[in-house]
This record gives C-alpha cells, sequence and structure tokens, in this order.
C-alpha cells in the first residue's frame, strides 16, 4: 500500500519507512504536496489529525502524520506540543536542547517522549494511535544518532542513550514505534 508521509521532516520519514517495511511511503513533497499545514490543535492528536487530513484532501490518497515532543515532568509536561519551536520560531535543535537543559537545572530531569500518529483516507476515515517512551533529559549530549533531543536523551528503556541507539534499537521502543503499533492494531476497524 501507497502512503503519503504528511511531514517536511525527514527523520520522521526515515524512521517511518525503518519501521513500516511492507508500506511504500512517500514524502508529501514527492507527492505534490507544498503547503505548510498551522498545528493550532491542543494535544499531539489534533494536530496528527489536522496534518494528516490537510495532505489526504488535497492529494486523495491515504495520509500518515506525526504529531510528536519531547515531555518533561517538572516543567508540567513542557515543551510538549511546541517541542520543534521550543526556542523560537525556527526549530534548531541545539537552541532547542540548551534551553531545555538550562530549564531543567536544579529540576528533576525525568520525561518521556510522545507520538500521535493518524492515517488518514481520502474520503474522511481515520486510524490514528498514540506512544509514549521514557528516559531522562541529560546535561550533556551523547553520540550523534537519531534528531531532535535524542543526543540529551537517555533511554531507560533501552539502559542507553538515544544518540548511541541504533536505528533497530531506538525503533524497538519508541514513542513513534508504538503510536504505529497501535494504530496498526486497530486496521479491521476499518
Ligand atoms: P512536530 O513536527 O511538531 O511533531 O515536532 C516534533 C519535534 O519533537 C521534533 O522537531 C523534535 O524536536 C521532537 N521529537 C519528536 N520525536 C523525536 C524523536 O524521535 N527524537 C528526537 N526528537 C523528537
Amino acid at each position: 500500500m501507497k502512503v503519503v508521509a504528511a511531514t517536511g521532516n525527514l527523520n520522521k520519514i526515515r524512521e517511518f519507512k525503518e519501521i513500516l517495511t511492507g508500506f511504500t511511503i512517500l514524502s508529501q513533497k514527492e507527492a505534490g504536496f507544498n503547503g505548510d499545514v498551522e498545528e493550532t490543535g491542543t494535544t499531539f492528536l489534533e494536530n496528527a489529525i489536522l496534518k494528516a487530513k490537510a495532505v489526504a484532501d488535497c492529494l486523495h490518497v491515504p495520509a500518515l502524520a506525526d504529531d510528536s515532543g519531547i515531555c518533561c515532568d517538572a516543567l508540567g509536561g513542557a515543551p510538549g506540543i511546541y517541542s520543534a519551536r521550543y526556542s523560537g520560531g525556527h526549530g534548531n535543535d541545539e537552541e532547542n536542547n540548551l534551553l531545555l537543559v538550562k530549564n531543567l537545572h536544579g529540576k528533576d530531569h525525568s520525561a518521556y517522549y510522545y507520538c500521535a500518529v493518524a492515517l488518514v483516507f481520502p474520503d474522511g476515515r481515520v486510524l490514528s494511535g498514540e506512544g509514549r517512551t521514557d528516559g531522562y533529559v541529560m546535561e550533556e549530549p551523547i553520540g550523534t544518532n537519531g534528531f531532535g533531543y535524542d543526543p540529551y536523551f537517555f533511554s531507560t528503556e533501552l539502559k542507553k542513550p538515544f544518540g548511541l541507539a541504533t536505528p533497530e534499537e531506538k525503533n524497538s521502543v519508541s514513542h513513534r514505534y508504538r503510536a504505529l503499533k497501535e494504530l496498526f492494531s486497530k486496521w479491521e476497524e476499518l
């Protein structure tokens, strides 16, 4: 089955392809969608549905979107849905990470990644799933694997930083993998 990934984030598309090996995943750009969908939702799930619906409606194909982020208990769940633009509008990973470490200074560093995924069909049907993975934010980066907050995230589930985890290791416990697993477990509801 062919699915368009409703995202401009190449790292998310790479992980979709690693996890969904039985599917042909096209980026929204490859499929001809050049729009920019405003994330006006108040939850990960609302934003995922919004993004997938925009692409499914425009291209008349099934579209898969992910809305995800890192949530810190000591910061009341922040940055959460604002993870991509935590340090300002441009989504600079290094600045986001430095601000997060600064804001956590002297506080509990517990954190989890959260992901909501939505698969929206051109006829309006929606399948969704959500997942999380637990760990803590380190003061200094370790490793260069992954993307976004990964170099600063220690996975208590893998017992190693995501920055040192192979794609297979990260995908075995990741929020994205778990959200996709939940979504596809509902396939018969279609
Ligand atoms: P979104 O496009 O609003 O879903 O932005 C998600 C943001 O959360 C990304 O830009 C990253 O900063 C962060 N994020 C989500 N998933 C991951 C992950 O698997 N690793 C590292 N950072 C992530």
